[in-house]
């Protein structure tokens, strides 16, 4: 196998940031990527603002223009195709990774398609993979999703929406507006405290005024065909249902970074081991970059604040290669 001195797994915003960062570098690298080019931000909602501004979603500072005061997924579509079309980033695209390992100075990486060898690697696979699942009975039936795209196939049909973070709130809103009868399931009190600031009075409004019903302190208990039960502060509850949009967050792939050899801090939060100045993980050669660093805290990093992983990797890569 020939040796590539770095491998990228996952084409999001980061890991075409590190793709960009390699090639300025003029080293031989390679980004495989599972699904299309930024596959995250292709199935977000089809009409999702993002809560940053543009020039916070810009990587290597290639100017990100926008129309809007906050970008929509289109536009970041347009952005992120155009950046790595434009610099000819070697991304191969819908040849996911299955497992890599180390073999004394080299990674050897086996993808859906072949293997690989390389000096260092780095994993950039962020967390919208996985859902975290609501283990009630019934949530493999057909009517519960765990992404949501759009408003229109719920029009005139009495839905539940089960969260109250930016997602869950951004689905309730929409479907109500578009025609659909929305429930909310919330777990905690209130509507998150992190719902972005301009969409939080529109719901906690159209919940007051009763436009969109809300149960707090509640939890889904079961789903059936035609109906979910809920345990609310006030006890069971039964409600005649069609659909269940469940957005009660996502997770890594841990045991992808377990079998990789990477350790975790002991406690809930799961947070993979890696030096916060270099991104190398506990294992030698491998590093960390974007919102995988997070563990279970999947809000703690966003692209505006790890962007800068692409440089801190690149940087020590350099004393590493150069040696
Ligand atoms: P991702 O974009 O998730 O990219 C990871 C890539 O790795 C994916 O393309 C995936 O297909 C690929 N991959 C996974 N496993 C493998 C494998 N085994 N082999 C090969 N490829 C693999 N952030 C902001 O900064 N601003 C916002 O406004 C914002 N809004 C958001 C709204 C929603 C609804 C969600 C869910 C997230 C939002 N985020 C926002 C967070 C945002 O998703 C991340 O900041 C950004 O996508 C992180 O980039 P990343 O490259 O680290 O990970």
């Amino acid at each position: 196998l020939p040796v590539l001195d770095v491998i990228i797994i996952g084409a999001g915003p980061i890991g075409i940031a590190c793709a960009l960062e390699c090639k300025k570098h003029h080293w031989n690298y390679l980004v495989l990527e599972k699904g299309t080019l930024t596959n995250s931000l292709y199935n977000y909602p089809l009409n999702m603002t993002f809560f940053s501004t543009s020039e916070k979603l810009e990587i290597d500072d290639i100017p990100f223009i926008s129309n809007n005061p906050k970008p929509t997924r289109n536009e970041a579509l347009e952005y992120y195709r155009r950046v790595t079309t434009s610099n000819n980033l070697n991304i191969r695209l819908y040849e996911g990774v299955k497992s890599l390992q180390k073999e004394s100075q080299h990674f050897i990486i086996e993808s859906s398609k072949q293997h690989y060898k390389g000096r260092k690697v780095i994993i950039a696979t962020g967390f919208y993979d996985i859902p975290n699942q609501l283990e009630v009975p019934g949530e493999h039936l057909p009517k519960v999703v765990h992404y949501y795209k759009e408003a229109h196939p719920f029009v005139l049909q009495d839905v539940v929406v089960v969260g109250a973070s930016n997602s869950a709130v951004d689905a309730a809103l929409d479907i109500y507006r578009k025609g659909g009868n929305v429930t909310m399931i919330v777990r905690g009190a209130e509507i998150g405290p992190r719902v972005k600031y301009w969409v939080r009075p529109d719901i906690i409004n159209r919940i007051a005024e009763g436009s969109i019903k809300a149960y707090f302190n509640s939890e889904l208990t079961e789903i059936t065909e035609d109906y979910v039960k809920v345990n609310t502060s006030k006890g069971p509850l039964e409600l005649k249902n069609d659909f269940v949009v469940a957005l009660t967050g996502y997770r890594p792939n841990f045991k992808f970074l377990e079998d990789a050899g990477i350790t975790f801090s002991k406690d809930e939060k799961h947070i993979p081991i890696y030096d916060s100045e270099t991104m190398e993980s506990n294992v030698e050669g491998l590093y960390l970059a974007g919102v995988i660093c997070g563990g279970m805290e999947t809000h703690k990093w966003f692209i505006e604040n790890s962007r800068i992983h692409a440089k801190q990797i690149a940087k020590h890569i350099y004393t590493q290669l150069s040696r």
